[in-house]
């Protein structure tokens, strides 16, 4: 890794320091509106980020497609990277399964009359019209077809625009010479968003520092005592699968977890600031791309990919959720509920938006499988902001790890066209 690198990974380190530092002192001495003030930076720093999202992704997948060389090497590689999302997803909630079970924070406990009042009258009615799992996976999968590129990157429809930048990169595998100059437009287009990137990364210090601080001074620790035993449960699961996934990639990639993380902590500290790995996206291309040594076409395929339907984080968060709503109204839940349990949350998990508060909206889908009231959400609403950005830091990784995984088990030969000449004759 660059000198550079690790000089930002250390100013970013400190930036979310000092970032929740001054902002519980500013909670502390009644003075959260100071923070008030410095959060249009905050806004700034995201919405930099998502300014450079859909050219970056179409630009970035449509190469991969093209440098991959045959849809061969594409279904190959999303085999693979399908079979390790699925594995690792339901690990991660089989983790949360049985630290809810074991620890069992819902059990005893008096919360009040719980309502779904706190939530935005928007996510109020996504959450009480839950459409159940199948629509929700079909909604999903029919959704991801745009009916029109250019409405889907205008409305920033990450999954739509993935799924049309790699049929238009297959196409142009099949007509090198009449794609040649949108081949060559897509290679600019790739060259400058990366480096847009790279310039907003230098932002990313006082991003990161505005949005913790705004974080801690808007919430503090009132919230945090009464659901303490819930909060340790998730955050404990997921500690746990970041070490199962750090162990995973130390292996794959033959290096430290010292020198992965050291390489991935603009990533995971811009996803724990900014509790989105949409916004996070570019930053997590570029690095690694840059850091982890692995070849750069596996990143652009699976990374945009992992963003949007990968996550592990929030399919661990869901599983624990449910099953403290569950212990909090005494309702006992049986083995056969718990797989269900099981199931929902892994599937909830890919029909998650990748935005802050999404994981929370799926709920309603868990909740309902198994009959829970919905209004259960609104034990857990007060602490949703601060486990979401534990749970978006385990999105990331994962998504990460995934493209480790993916890189090591793709032969040589499947990337056939890794010199930019498609083997495919016109
Ligand atoms: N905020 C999460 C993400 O962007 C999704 C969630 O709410 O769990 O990955």
């Amino acid at each position: 890794m660059q000198e550079a690198s690790k000089k930002e990974a250390k100013l970013i380190g400190l930036a979310m320091i000092g970032g929740l530092i001054i902002g519980l002192g500013l909670h502390l001495t009644g003075n959260s509106e100071v923070a008030g003030y410095l959060k249009p930076l905050g806004t700034i720093f995201i919405r930099l980020l998502k300014m450079v999202i859909i050219p970056l992704v179409f630009s970035s997948i449509f190469m991969a497609m093209f440098h991959l060389g045959t849809p061969e090497a594409l279904g190959s590689m999303g085999r693979k990277a399908v079979g390790y999302y699925f594995v690792t997803t339901a690990f991660a909630v089989l983790l949360g399964l049985i630290f809810v079970n074991l620890i069992s924070p819902g059990t005893g406990v008096e919360l009040g009359t719980p309502s779904i009042a706190g939530l935005s009258e928007v996510m109020q009615s996504k959450v009480s019209e839950n459409q159940g799992l199948y629509k929700t996976i079909v909604g999903v999968i029919v959704n991801a077809i745009p009916k029109n590129p250019f409405e889907a990157m205008a409305t920033s429809s990450v999954l739509q625009v993935i799924v049309f930048s790699i049929l238009f990169g297959i196409v142009a595998l099949y007509m090198p010479k009449q794609s040649k100059p949108v081949v060559s437009f897509m290679e600019s287009l790739e060259a400058m968003t990366l480096k847009l990137t790279h310039g907003i990364m230098k932002f990313a210090p006082v991003g990161i520092f505005v949005l913790m601080m705004e974080i801690m001074a808007k919430t503090g620790f009132s919230a945090v005592i009464s659901l303490s035993k819930y909060m340790a449960t998730v955050i404990i699961g997921l500690g746990c699968h970041a070490i199962f996934l750090m162990i995973i990639a130390a292996w794959r990639l033959k290096k430290s977890p010292m020198y992965i993380l050291r390489g991935l902590s603009a990533p995971l500290l811009t996803a724990f600031s900014t509790s989105s790995s949409a916004a996070t996206l570019p930053i997590t291309m570029a690095s690694v791309e840059e850091n982890l040594g692995v070849r750069k076409d596996t990143a652009k395929f699976v990374l945009p990919l992992g963003a949007t339907i990968n996550m592990d984080g929030t399919a661990l968060y869901e599983s624990v959720a449910a099953i403290f709503i569950a212990q909090v109204y005494g309702i006992h839940l049986d083995l056969g509920q718990q797989v269900i349990i099981f199931m929902t949350a892994s599937l909830a998990a890919i029909g998650a938006a990748a935005i802050p508060g999404a994981g929370l909206i799926t709920m309603s889908i868990v909740l309902g499988a198994v009959g829970l009231p919905i209004e259960g959400i609104g034990l857990i609403l007060a602490v949703d902001r601060i486990l979401d950005m534990f749970r978006t830091t385990v999105n990331v990784f994962g998504d990460c790890v995934g493209t480790i995984v993916v890189d090591s088990m793709m032969d040589k030969e499947e990337f056939s066209g890794d010199a930019g000449k498609p083997v495919i004759a016109d």
